[in-house]
C-alpha cells in the first residue's frame, strides 16, 4: 500500500479540528502527524497527536505533513500563512475557516504561488452540488425572480452571513452575469422600501445546535422555486476537507476548488 498523507490540522481541538482527528485515525491512507491552535482551558487533542499553540512554534509539525487542513478562525490561519510562509511552501493547503478579509485572502493567493491551495466555505458534496444548481437556476429564472438565500447556524457561529450564503449568493450572481458586492443585502428592517429588481437578500439564523442549514428562495409572480440543503453532522464537512486533501496532495501550485474535486468544474 502507499505510504498513508500525513495531515497537520489547524484548530485541532476545535469541533472540527476534533471531527477531522477521528477520521483521520480512522483511515489507514491518512496519518495525523499534529495539531496547531488551541486556547488556554480547552481539552488537548484526545488521539494523542502533538499540537502546538501558536503559528509561531508550528515549523515542525508543517515540516513533517504533506497536506495542512484548516478550521480554525481567520487570525490563527492569517498568522500561520504569515510566519510559516516557507514551512508550508510545497505542502497541500486546505481551508475551511470562513469570514476571512481581504488580509488573508491576499496572504492564500500569495500561498497559491507555491502551494496547491483549496478554500471551500462548505466542504459537503450536497452544498457544492447545491452552488452549480443555484447557478444554473439564477441564469434560466433571471432577474425578474427575487433571490432570498437564508441560512441557520448553531449559536457558537461567529460570522454571518456564512461563508456557504455568500458562496450561493456568488453562484446566483455568476449565473445573473452580475457582481455579488453591487446586488447584496443583508437583512432588513426599519423601512427599507420596496423591494429593487435584482437585490440577493441574506438573512442570518443563529440558535442551540444547528450544524447548517441554507434555502435559496426564487420568488416569481406566480411561482417560487426552492433549493435547500441540510447538514446534519459536522462529520460532513470534514470528510469533504480530507478528499479534498487526498486529492489535492502533490499537485501543482494554483487555487482549487471543491468543483475541481468533484467533478463539477
Ligand atoms: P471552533 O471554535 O470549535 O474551533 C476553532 C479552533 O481553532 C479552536 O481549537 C481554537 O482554539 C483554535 N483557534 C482559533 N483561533 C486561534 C488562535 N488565534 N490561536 C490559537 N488557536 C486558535 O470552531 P469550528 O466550529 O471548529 O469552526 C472553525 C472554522 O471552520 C470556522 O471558521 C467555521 O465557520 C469553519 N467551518 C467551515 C466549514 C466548511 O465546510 N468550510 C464547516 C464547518 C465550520
Amino acid at each position: 500500500m502507499a505510504d498513508p498523507i500525513r495531515i497537520a490540522l489547524v484548530g485541532a481541538t476545535g469541533r472540527m479540528g476534533q471531527a477531522l482527528a477521528r477520521l483521520v485515525a480512522r483511515d489507514p491512507s491518512l496519518a495525523l502527524v499534529g495539531g496547531i491552535g488551541g486556547h488556554e482551558g480547552e481539552a488537548a487533542c484526545d488521539i494523542g497527536c502533538p499540537v502546538v499553540h501558536s503559528a509561531g512554534d508550528a515549523a515542525e509539525v508543517i515540516r513533517g505533513a504533506d497536506a495542512v487542513v484548516d478550521f480554525s478562525s481567520p487570525e490563527l490561519l492569517s498568522g500561520l500563512l504569515g510566519a510559516q510562509a516557507e514551512a508550508l511552501a510545497g505542502r497541500a493547503l486546505v481551508v475551511g475557516t470562513t469570514g476571512l478579509g481581504d488580509g488573508a485572502l491576499e496572504l492564500l493567493a500569495r500561498a497559491a504561488e507555491r502551494s496547491p491551495v483549496l478554500r471551500a466555505a462548505n466542504f459537503s458534496v450536497g452544498v457544492n452540488l447545491l452552488l452549480a444548481l443555484a447557478e444554473r437556476a439564477a441564469a434560466v429564472l433571471g432577474p425578474e425572480y427575487d433571490v432570498e438565500v437564508v441560512e441557520t447556524h448553531h449559536r457558537r457561529k461567529v460570522d454571518a452571513p456564512s461563508g456557504t450564503a455568500l458562496a450561493l449568493g456568488e453562484a446566483i450572481a455568476a449565473g445573473r452575469g452580475v457582481a455579488l458586492a453591487d446586488v447584496r443585502v443583508d437583512g432588513r428592517s426599519g423601512r427599507p422600501g420596496e423591494r429593487p429588481r435584482g437585490e440577493i437578500g441574506f438573512h442570518a439564523l443563529r440558535g442551540g445546535d444547528v450544524v447548517g442549514e441554507h434555502r435559496v428562495g426564487f420568488f416569481g409572480e406566480r411561482e417560487r422555486v426552492e433549493l435547500a440543503h441540510v447538514a446534519q453532522d459536522r462529520a460532513l464537512f470534514a470528510e469533504g476537507a480530507l478528499r479534498a486533501a487526498r486529492w489535492l496532495a502533490g499537485k501543482p501550485a494554483g487555487e482549487y476548488t471543491m468543483r475541481d474535486v468533484l467533478g463539477l468544474a
